[in-house]
């Protein structure tokens, strides 16, 4: 447990949460400001920051429950579809520095969009970057 951090307080029962889901490694929350109607947060039960920190076996669980969560959402909410969403670090949009994958059900009908606007790029741009990542420039 990490001092100041709020997920590791609702783990060990310390703030209150809407506990949804819960195993060995994870437990999983209603989001307090929730995106569309069910939106929840998977956490591992060992804090970690985020996804550069967590480990394997924590990713694995983390993800997994996020997927038994979203099916049992699809019985019971009967959504349209879902996202499923982590943030890394404040330039994505982190808040809680421990690790949590959301849990979006989605509705045909609902608010939200698309955060990024598809524009297409130059062929030699995309292989540009993919060199990079190999490692080759
Ligand atoms: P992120 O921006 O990806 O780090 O997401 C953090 C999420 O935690 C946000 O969607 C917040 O609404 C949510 N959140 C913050 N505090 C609490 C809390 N005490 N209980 C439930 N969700 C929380
Ligand atoms: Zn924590």
């Amino acid at each position: 447990m990490a001092d100041d951090c709020i997920f590791c307080k609702i783990i060990a029962g310390d703030l209150p949460g809407e506990i949804v889901d819960s195993d060995e490694r994870t437990l999983a929350f209603m989001d307090i400001n929730p995106a569309t109607p069910g939106h929840s947060l998977v956490v591992p039960r060992a804090h970690s920051a985020d996804l550069m920190e967590i480990a394997d076996e924590d990713l694995e669980a983390t993800n997994l429950a996020a997927r038994r969560l979203a099916a049992r959402m699809d019985e019971t909410l009967e959504p349209d579809g879902f996202n499923i969403l982590n943030c890394c670090r404040p330039a994505a949009w982190q808040t809680v520095f421990h690790f949590h994958v959301h849990v979006i059900p989605r509705y045909d009908d609902d608010p939200l969009k698309l955060p990024w606007i598809p524009r297409g790029a130059e062929l030699e741009q995309i292989a540009s970057v993919a060199q990079r990542i190999r490692g080759e420039s």
